[in-house]
């Protein structure tokens, strides 16, 4: 008990502990040898792990003995008997073993207390007496508690690994084997605590976000995104920045790294061009390479905020300005970015409001036919009426929605109000054309698009050839086998795909005669300055031509006035969409227009 409780024993490893306890019952019992074994994990072979002799010592050479040659003293060892044999040759469960004991011999006697290591048997403490002895009760009791002892130290040993196991699990991403949020948190809490009021020590936290990551999951593949987060979290742990003190996976896509000592930014500025110039090497994936920026967001502590959340809301609220300013690049937390977050985070609450609770409403821009006239289709175009802000344009909040990760629900709203509105014309026994809906990247990627839209249009028993689809040149670039599978699902419904502001994005040629589009739009852009603008009327006339070449029909987009008409319609442009012919409008309105009073 009192080896056991003091300052000396406790420090030990296990190995030294076993080997003072060893000791120790070689002394106070006066045996000739003291073994310490254990189990091997099938429990049929015993490894010795220390043996202690009373005149030479330690000895740490290795033995092992085998169930096999040793059947009846493993066995009374699993019954947790103690083994207590004043006559070797003659206990049958000691029998084997003397034949087996050879090293130096001369047991007569033995008394083996099996050892426990949680719900196993763990091993055996073995005590050897050269002369023949009959063990007394006191010698039984001591062993046994040392062989208790044992026990305690193997659980208590159990105990410590599971617990930098857990340790490990709830500190660190399993992904990229970075520490994760909850290590950050506890981190900077350490470094805030260490500081003292009177003379801080300034640490940055800088928040990292890898652009357009959702882009690349799209385009190239899920499996590429992921080569990609783990290649910018092998760079960031990687750098050997003077300063650097921890780097942790705090989002999908997002990293933050605590830098001690910034005290001129001079360093800091150094810092951030370095970490932007690391990840701004191509990543190979296999056979491609993919070119990968960040965004990186900066806040001090003390100046940017004195606690944890509001550093990491400011630094990761500068991190957002960052990209909104053009994205590969770091951007310093100050109070102009404080009041636009603040801004922000309503807009997007009261944008998410909007869209569950039906605060958003569809106008219907005509579409018309070459002649100008016949009206053969209509877009429908979102609109938010925000309380305070009044109408705003989808230009205006669609970024927001993008960001917030709102756009594929907005979309859906527009798929389902869309359709009610064409079950409610259908009742009024008005005859709407198609109705085209622009889909944006994030919904046209949703893996369930074609069922969630084969629901709506069974729900309100809309045919398929009423609506159109569109989505933009970018939605669609790189290959991916789900995208075709939705598409092709969507054009067996009979809904018609287009491409919408074609020109401004990036297709392959390839793309477009595989994948299942029928229409391209050409972008507003390119008509505005027709006839004038030469560059303009030769795009155009490409994209005509290439049209023709692919089946493909054309929308010319932003129509205003007579001299883009009629160019549009010598080169033979199969549609036309503009304020020329139509404003969009209320779906009432649009009735209006389709039956003449
Ligand atoms: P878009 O798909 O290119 O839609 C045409 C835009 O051009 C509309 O702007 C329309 O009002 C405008 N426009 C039409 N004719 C003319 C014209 O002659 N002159 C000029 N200057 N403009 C004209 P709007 O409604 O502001 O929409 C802007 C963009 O927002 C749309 O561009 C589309 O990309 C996106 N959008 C609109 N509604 C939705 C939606 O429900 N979901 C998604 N994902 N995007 C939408
Ligand atoms: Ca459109
Ligand atoms: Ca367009």
């Amino acid at each position: 008990m009192q080896l056991q409780h003091s300052r000396d024993f406790s420090g030990r490893d296990k190995r030294g502990k076993l080997e003072a306890l060893s000791a120790l019952c070689g002394e106070l019992l006066g045996v000739d040898k003291v073994s310490v074994w254990t189990t091997c994990i099938s429990g049929n072979s015993l490894n010795r792990v220390l043996s202690y002799r009373r005149e030479s010592g330690l000895d740490n050479s290795p033995r092992n003995l085998g169930r096999e040659q040793l059947g009846d003293y493993f066995s009374a060892l699993s019954a947790a008997e103690i083994i207590s044999v004043e006559d070797v040759s003659s206990d049958p469960r000691t029998l084997t073993l003397s034949h087996c004991d050879g090293d130096g011999g001369g047991v007569a006697s033995l008394l083996d207390a099996p050892i426990f290591d949680g719900c196993r048997l763990g091993g055996v403490i073995s005590l050897a007496a050269g002369q023949r002895r009959r063990w007394t009760l006191a010698d039984i009791a001591f062993v046994t508690a040392i062989a208790g002892c044992v026990s305690l130290i193997n659980s208590h040993e159990a105990w410590l690994n599971s617990r930098k196991e857990l340790d490990y699990v709830t500190h660190h991403d399993d992904f990229t084997g970075l520490f994760n949020q909850r290590a950050l948190r506890n981190h900077i809490k350490r470094l805030i605590e260490q500081s003292s009021r009177a003379l801080p020590e300034p640490f940055a936290l800088l928040w990292i976000d890898i652009d357009r990551l959702n882009a690349i999951n799209n385009g190239m593949g899920l499996h590429v995104g992921n080569e990609v987060v783990s290649e910018v979290a092998a760079r960031l742990r990687g750098m050997l920045l003077p300063g650097k003190e921890l780097v942790a996976r705090v989002g999908g896509d997002e990293f933050a790294m605590i830098y001690r000592f910034p005290k001129e930014v001079g360093t800091m500025h150094g810092a951030v061009d370095a970490i932007l110039e690391a990840i701004g090497h191509p990543i190979m994936v296999g056979e491609q390479k993919v070119q990968v920026s960040v965004s990186i967001g900066i806040s001090f502590f003390p100046y940017d905020g004195d606690d944890i959340s509001t550093l990491i809301r400011h630094s990761e609220s500068a991190m957002y300005h960052a990209k909104a300013s053009g994205r590969r690049q770091a951007q310093y937390f100050n109070q102009d970015i404080s009041a636009s977050a603040k801004a922000r985070f309503l807009l997007e609450s009261q944008l998410a409001d909007a869209i569950a609770n039906n605060g958003l409403s569809v106008l219907y821009q005509p579409i018309v036919a070459n002649d100008g006239q016949r009206l053969v289709g209509a877009e429908a175009l979102v609109r938010w009426h925000h309380e305070t802000l009044g109408f705003m344009s989808p230009a205006e909040f669609l970024p927001l929605a993008y960001e917030a990760g709102l756009i594929a629900a907005l979309d859906q709203w527009m798929l389902e109000r869309v359709c009610r509105d064409i079950r409610e014309s259908c009742r009024l026994e008005v005859a709407l054309p198609p109705v085209a809906v622009n889909l944006s990247a994030d919904a046209i990627m949703d893996p369930q698009l074609s069922d969630k839209v084969w629901g709506m249009l069974h729900r309100y028993q809309v045919k398929g050839e009423q609506l159109e689809l569109e989505v933009i040149e970018d939605a669609i670039k790189g290959d991916s086998r789900a995208l075709r599978q939705t598409l092709e699902e969507l054009v067996r419904m009979g809904i018609k795909l287009s491409i919408d502001d074609f020109g401004t994005g990036y297709s392959s040629l390839l793309r477009l005669k595989n994948l299942p589009f029928t229409k391209l739009k050409i972008d507003r852009s390119f008509t505005r300055d027709l006839p004038q603008d030469v560059d303009d009327c030769a795009i155009t006339l490409s994209i005509l031509g290439l049209a023709r070449g692919l089946g493909l029909e054309v929308v010319a987009e932003g129509v205003e006035n007579q001299e883009q008409e009629a160019w549009l319609q010598e080169q033979g442009c199969d549609y036309l969409q503009g304020f020329k012919y139509h404003q969009p409008m209320s779906i009432e309105r649009l009735r209006e227009l389709l039956i003449p009073a």
